[in-house]
């Protein structure tokens, strides 16, 4: 099964400015016989230079469960939510999420037992990132 969409930060080979995308960082195809492409491997077109190709190096991303907001198993603190609205809305004025917000799509908060149930998602993550791209994430995200 896929991962969820997150908002994936790229940076460019050609030009090395950095844009957002939204992607998969597990597309599950893999269960349809075809091979998984990292971030590296996938073509983007760079908005900078209008470049299309591959190598892009994957910088930042949101969480797995952001766009899963509220979830029961997989909450996210409203602050940290807040802080991925705005980069969604800057770089996705058009996103059709954005017209849930605070009605549909809302943080679900910390719940008590975060770090047991923050984990199962973001493993199925953990073989597609490089091991310092894994911690820096974890880090960042405070799991
Ligand atoms: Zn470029």
């Amino acid at each position: 099964m896929a991962t969820p969409p997150q908002l994936v930060q790229l940076k460019c080979p050609a030009c090395h400015v950095l844009h957002w995308e939204i992607d998969h960082g597990y597309r599950g195809s893999g269960e349809v016989g075809e091979r998984e492409l990292s971030y590296t491997e996938r073509m983007y077109r760079c908005p900078a230079c209008g470049a299309t190709g591959t190598g892009y190096l994957e910088c930042d991303m949101s969480p797995p469960e952001f766009f899963l907001q509220p979830h029961p198993m997989y909450p996210m603190n409203v602050e940290e939510f807040d802080g991925w609205v705005a980069v969604l809305r800057e770089n996705f004025p058009d996103h059709p999420r954005l017209r849930d917000l605070g009605t549909r799509w809302y943080a679900s908060g910390v719940c008590s037992d975060e770090h047991g149930s923050k984990r199962p998602l973001w493993e199925g993550l953990k073989g597609w990132l490089s091991p310092d791209k894994w911690r820096s994430v974890l880090h960042r995200n405070k799991v």
